[in-house]
C-alpha cells in the first residue's frame, strides 16, 4: 500500500491521543511497517518509546540547547543579595556561615532563565549560558529513517524539541524524496501537541471507549479544528465498550472529523512488543487486520485530499502559463 504524493512535498501524518496509554505508539509502529519508505518522527519527547519497537541504529546525535540558566561566579560576587531579592521564582538560595558570611547560589532546576538577576547584579557576576535540555538523534530502522529525541530530567521546552524533530524529519524526507512522514505525537493538548500538529497534512486521533477517552477526544478535536487540520479518529479496544465506541464515533463526526476505523482488544499487541515487533509484523489477523484496514482508509483519505487540491494546482499552473505568455507578448 502506498501513499505516494503527486507533488514533491512530503505528506505528514500525525498520530495523537488525548492522553497517554491509548495504544498510539503501537499504531504508529504498524503504520511505519505498512508505509512505503516513510520518515518516522517520534515527537513524544517526554516519554519516547517508539524506539523499543523499531530498534533504531543511531547515526547522528545532537545536543538540544534551549533557554538559559543563571550561574553565579562566586569569586566576583559581593554577596549583596540583590539577585535573591529580585528572583520571583525563588531560585536564588542563600546560606550563612557561623561567622555570618553570606553565600548565594542558583538552583538550576528552579531557575526559569528570565535573566532579571543577570541584568541587575551590580558586580556583573552572573553568567547566563544556554542550558542543555536534552538531545535529538537521527537513526536508521527497518522501516526507514527515524528522528527521535530525549528530553533531560526536569527539562522544559519540549514544544521546541518537538519542532526540532519535525523540522529534521521534513529535511530528511525532502532530501531523500520520501513521500510520507509519520509522526508519533505527544499526548494531551499542551504546547508539545500544538507543535506537533500545526501544518500537518492529516491528524489521526487514537482514543479508547471510556468516559475519559470521550472527554479527551473532545479537547483534541477542538484543537485540530482550531488549526483547521483535517482529522480522523479511530477507537482502540472498541469491543471493551461497543456503546461508548459508537458514541465517540458519532461525536467525532458531529465535530467534523471522519472515522478511520476500529481496533479490537488483542493481547497480540503486548506479545508483539515483547518481541520488539509491530503488531502487523507479528500477526496478520486480529487487531493487525484492523490496523491494515485503517491504513487503507488513510491512504484513500490522502488520495481524496490530493484529488481535491489538484484543480487548485492546475489553476495555478494555468495562471502561471498565462502570465508567462503575457510577459512574452510584451517583450
Ligand atoms: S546580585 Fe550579584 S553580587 Fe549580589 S549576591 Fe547576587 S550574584 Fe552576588
Ligand atoms: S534568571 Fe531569573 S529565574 Fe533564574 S535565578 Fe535569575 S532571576 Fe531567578
Amino acid at each position: 500500500m502506498t501513499m505516494e504524493s503527486t507533488n514533491s512535498k512530503p505528506r505528514e501524518l500525525v498520530v495523537i491521543s488525548g492522553k497517554g496509554g491509548t495504544g498510539k505508539t503501537s499504531v504508529v509502529a504498524s503504520f511505519a511497517c505498512l508505509a512505503n519508505r516513510p520518515v518516522i518522527a517520534d515527537c513524544d519527547v517526554d516519554a519516547a518509546d517508539l524506539h523499543l519497537v523499531l530498534s533504531p541504529r543511531m547515526t547522528e546525535s545532537h545536543d538540544f540547547l534551549a533557554g538559559h540558566e543563571a550561574v553565579i561566579r562566586q569569586d566576583e560576587c559581593n554577596a549583596c543579595g540583590v539577585c535573591h531579592t529580585l528572583c520571583r521564582y525563588g531560585a536564588v538560595e542563600m546560606s550563612e556561615s557561623d561567622s555570618g558570611v553570606r553565600k548565594f547560589r542558583i538552583d538550576p532546576v528552579a531557575c526559569e532563565g528570565c535573566g532579571v538577576c543577570v541584568r541587575f547584579c551590580p558586580e556583573h557576576a552572573i553568567d547566563f549560558p544556554e542550558s542543555l535540555c536534552g538531545e535529538w538523534m537521527v537513526s536508521q530502522t527497518r522501516c526507514g529513517p527515524m528522528v527521535h529525541a530525549r528530553l533531560g530530567v526536569a527539562a522544559e521546552n519540549s514544544g521546541k524539541l518537538v519542532s526540532t524533530v519535525r523540522q529534521e524529519a521534513k529535511r530528511i524526507a525532502r532530501e531523500g524524496n520520501h513521500p510520507l512522514i509519520i509522526v508519533d505525537g505527544p499526548p494531551g493538548i499542551g504546547c508539545p501537541v500544538i507543535a506537533s500538529v500545526t501544518g500537518a497534512t492529516l491528524v489521526l486521533i487514537v482514543t479508547e471507549p471510556t468516559v475519559s477517552g470521550e472527554h479527551d477526544l473532545e479537547r483534541v478535536l477542538a484543537l485540530t479544528r482550531h488549526f483547521n487540520i483535517p482529522t480522523t479518529v479511530c477507537v482502540n479496544k472498541w469491543d471493551i465498550d461497543p456503546e461508548m465506541a459508537k458514541k465517540i464515533e458519532d461525536a467525532a463526526q458531529q465535530q467534523g472529523a471522519t472515522v478511520a476505523g476500529r481496533i479490537r482488544y488483542d493481547r497480540a499487541v503486548t506479545l508483539a512488543q515483547i518481541h520488539e515487533q509491530a503488531v502487523v509484523e507479528f500477526q496478520s489477523d486480529g487487531c493487525a487486520q484492523d490496523i491494515r484496514e485503517i491504513w487503507q482508509h488513510l491512504t484513500e483519505q490522502f488520495q481524496n485530499m490530493e484529488r481535491e487540491s489538484r484543480p487548485i494546482n492546475e489553476q495555478m499552473h494555468n495562471g502561471m502559463g498565462t502570465l508567462i505568455h503575457r510577459t512574452e507578448a510584451k517583450s
